[in-house]
């Protein structure tokens, strides 16, 4: 097939990209290098069923034959930043969106949109685990709104589009996720947590680290994108992990694992960070037969290994 990735270089695109081509379809990734880096699609450059362009999807333009699916994944997705590029990332997951869900009404093609658990923002301990039927609780105005609330909208926009337009979508709620390829200095907990104990700094911890995380392992989620764009299923629907461990485990854990003196910081925490989240996943393992296999442990082992290799090649 040929398969449009958008946000291609990012942490999620750019292993996408690689599992796409695995299965030797023809990849072209789009990307304008905001938050994503070019590097990460380096050892992709040279295979012929590869194409990179570089373009912001909020600007208008054109990819020429035939497009039979296309992920739709441009969007900053790190709270550093997106605080940093709050408006791009307004702008992407409106004007971008809608710029692609032309292309996939032109193109008569399948698109499938990354949306995130951040549509329930700070969830109430009556929707714990967080299932797709529930509405949020969703600070519409503060640091975390033009992410919260442009990942929203966007969900509406998709609405009207297959409610109007009959185009082909399939939305999926993006839980908290990590493996190689992520960025050192992106500021989410697990690439920072390895890279401060790599570095043998201490560990910074916002607030009390009792609030929680469910952390999906890369391989996963790209395969709970993969059964979900080749389905018929129309979502919302979760892709995550559901164990669940508070930011205290996270942090042991990763001491324990890298050695080393590294202790833990405990510093403010930021306006509107949820105090728990976990993905509800049994519309994903009953629609779709989803099923995430890598433990937090072994993914860590994995991320660990990435980023000491990165390290090394410092010196
Ligand atoms: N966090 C932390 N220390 C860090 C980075 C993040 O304690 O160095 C916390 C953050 O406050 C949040 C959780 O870890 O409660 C997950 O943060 P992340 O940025 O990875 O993503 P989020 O799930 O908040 O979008």
């Amino acid at each position: 097939m040929r398969i449009v990735v958008t946000g291609g270089t990012g942490f999620i695109g750019s292993n996408l990209c690689g599992r796409l081509l695995k299965e030797a379809h023809q990849v072209i990734c789009v990307d304008n290098c905001l938050t994503g880096p070019e590097k990460n699609i380096k050892e992709f450059v040279g295979n012929e069923n590869f194409t990179f362009i570089k373009q912001d999807i909020t600007k208008s333009f054109a990819i020429e034959g035939e497009i039979d699916q296309i992920y739709n994944l441009a969007s900053p997705a790190s709270p550093v930043d997106y605080f940093e590029h709050s408006l791009e990332t307004m702008h992407v997951n409106s004007i971008g969106l809608e710029n692609m869900l032309k292309m996939a009404q032109e193109k008569e093609a399948r698109i499938l949109h990354t949306s995130t658990s951040e549509v329930y923002g700070d969830p109430d301990d009556n929707h714990h685990p967080q299932g797709e039927e529930y509405h949020g609780n969703v600070n519409p105005y503060g640091p975390r709104s033009c992410y919260d609330e442009s990942k929203r909208y966007g969900e509406a926009l998709i609405y009207e589009y297959r409610r109007k337009l009959e185009i082909d979508t399939v939305i999926i709620r993006i839980f908290n996720t990590f493996g190689p390829k992520m960025k050192e200095d992106d500021g989410r907990v697990v690439s920072n947590f390895i890279s401060q104990a790599l570095r043998g700094k201490d560990l910074t911890i916002y607030g009390s680290g009792k609030q929680t995380r469910s952390f999906c392992y890369i391989d996963d989620m790209i395969e709970g994108l993969l059964l979900a764009m080749n389905s018929e299923i129309e979502g919302p629907v979760n892709i995550g992990n559901p164990d669940e461990f508070s930011i205290n485990n996270l942090a042991d854990l990763v001491i324990e694992k890298v050695g080393g003196g590294s202790e833990k910081v405990f510093k403010g925490l930021g306006k509107d960070d949820p105090k728990q989240r976990q993905p509800d996943i049994t519309k994903a393992k009953n629609e779709l037969g989803f099923e995430p296999k890598v433990k937090l442990e072994d993914g860590l082992d994995k991320t660990i290994k990435y980023f000491r290799s990165l390290i090394e090649k410092e010196s």
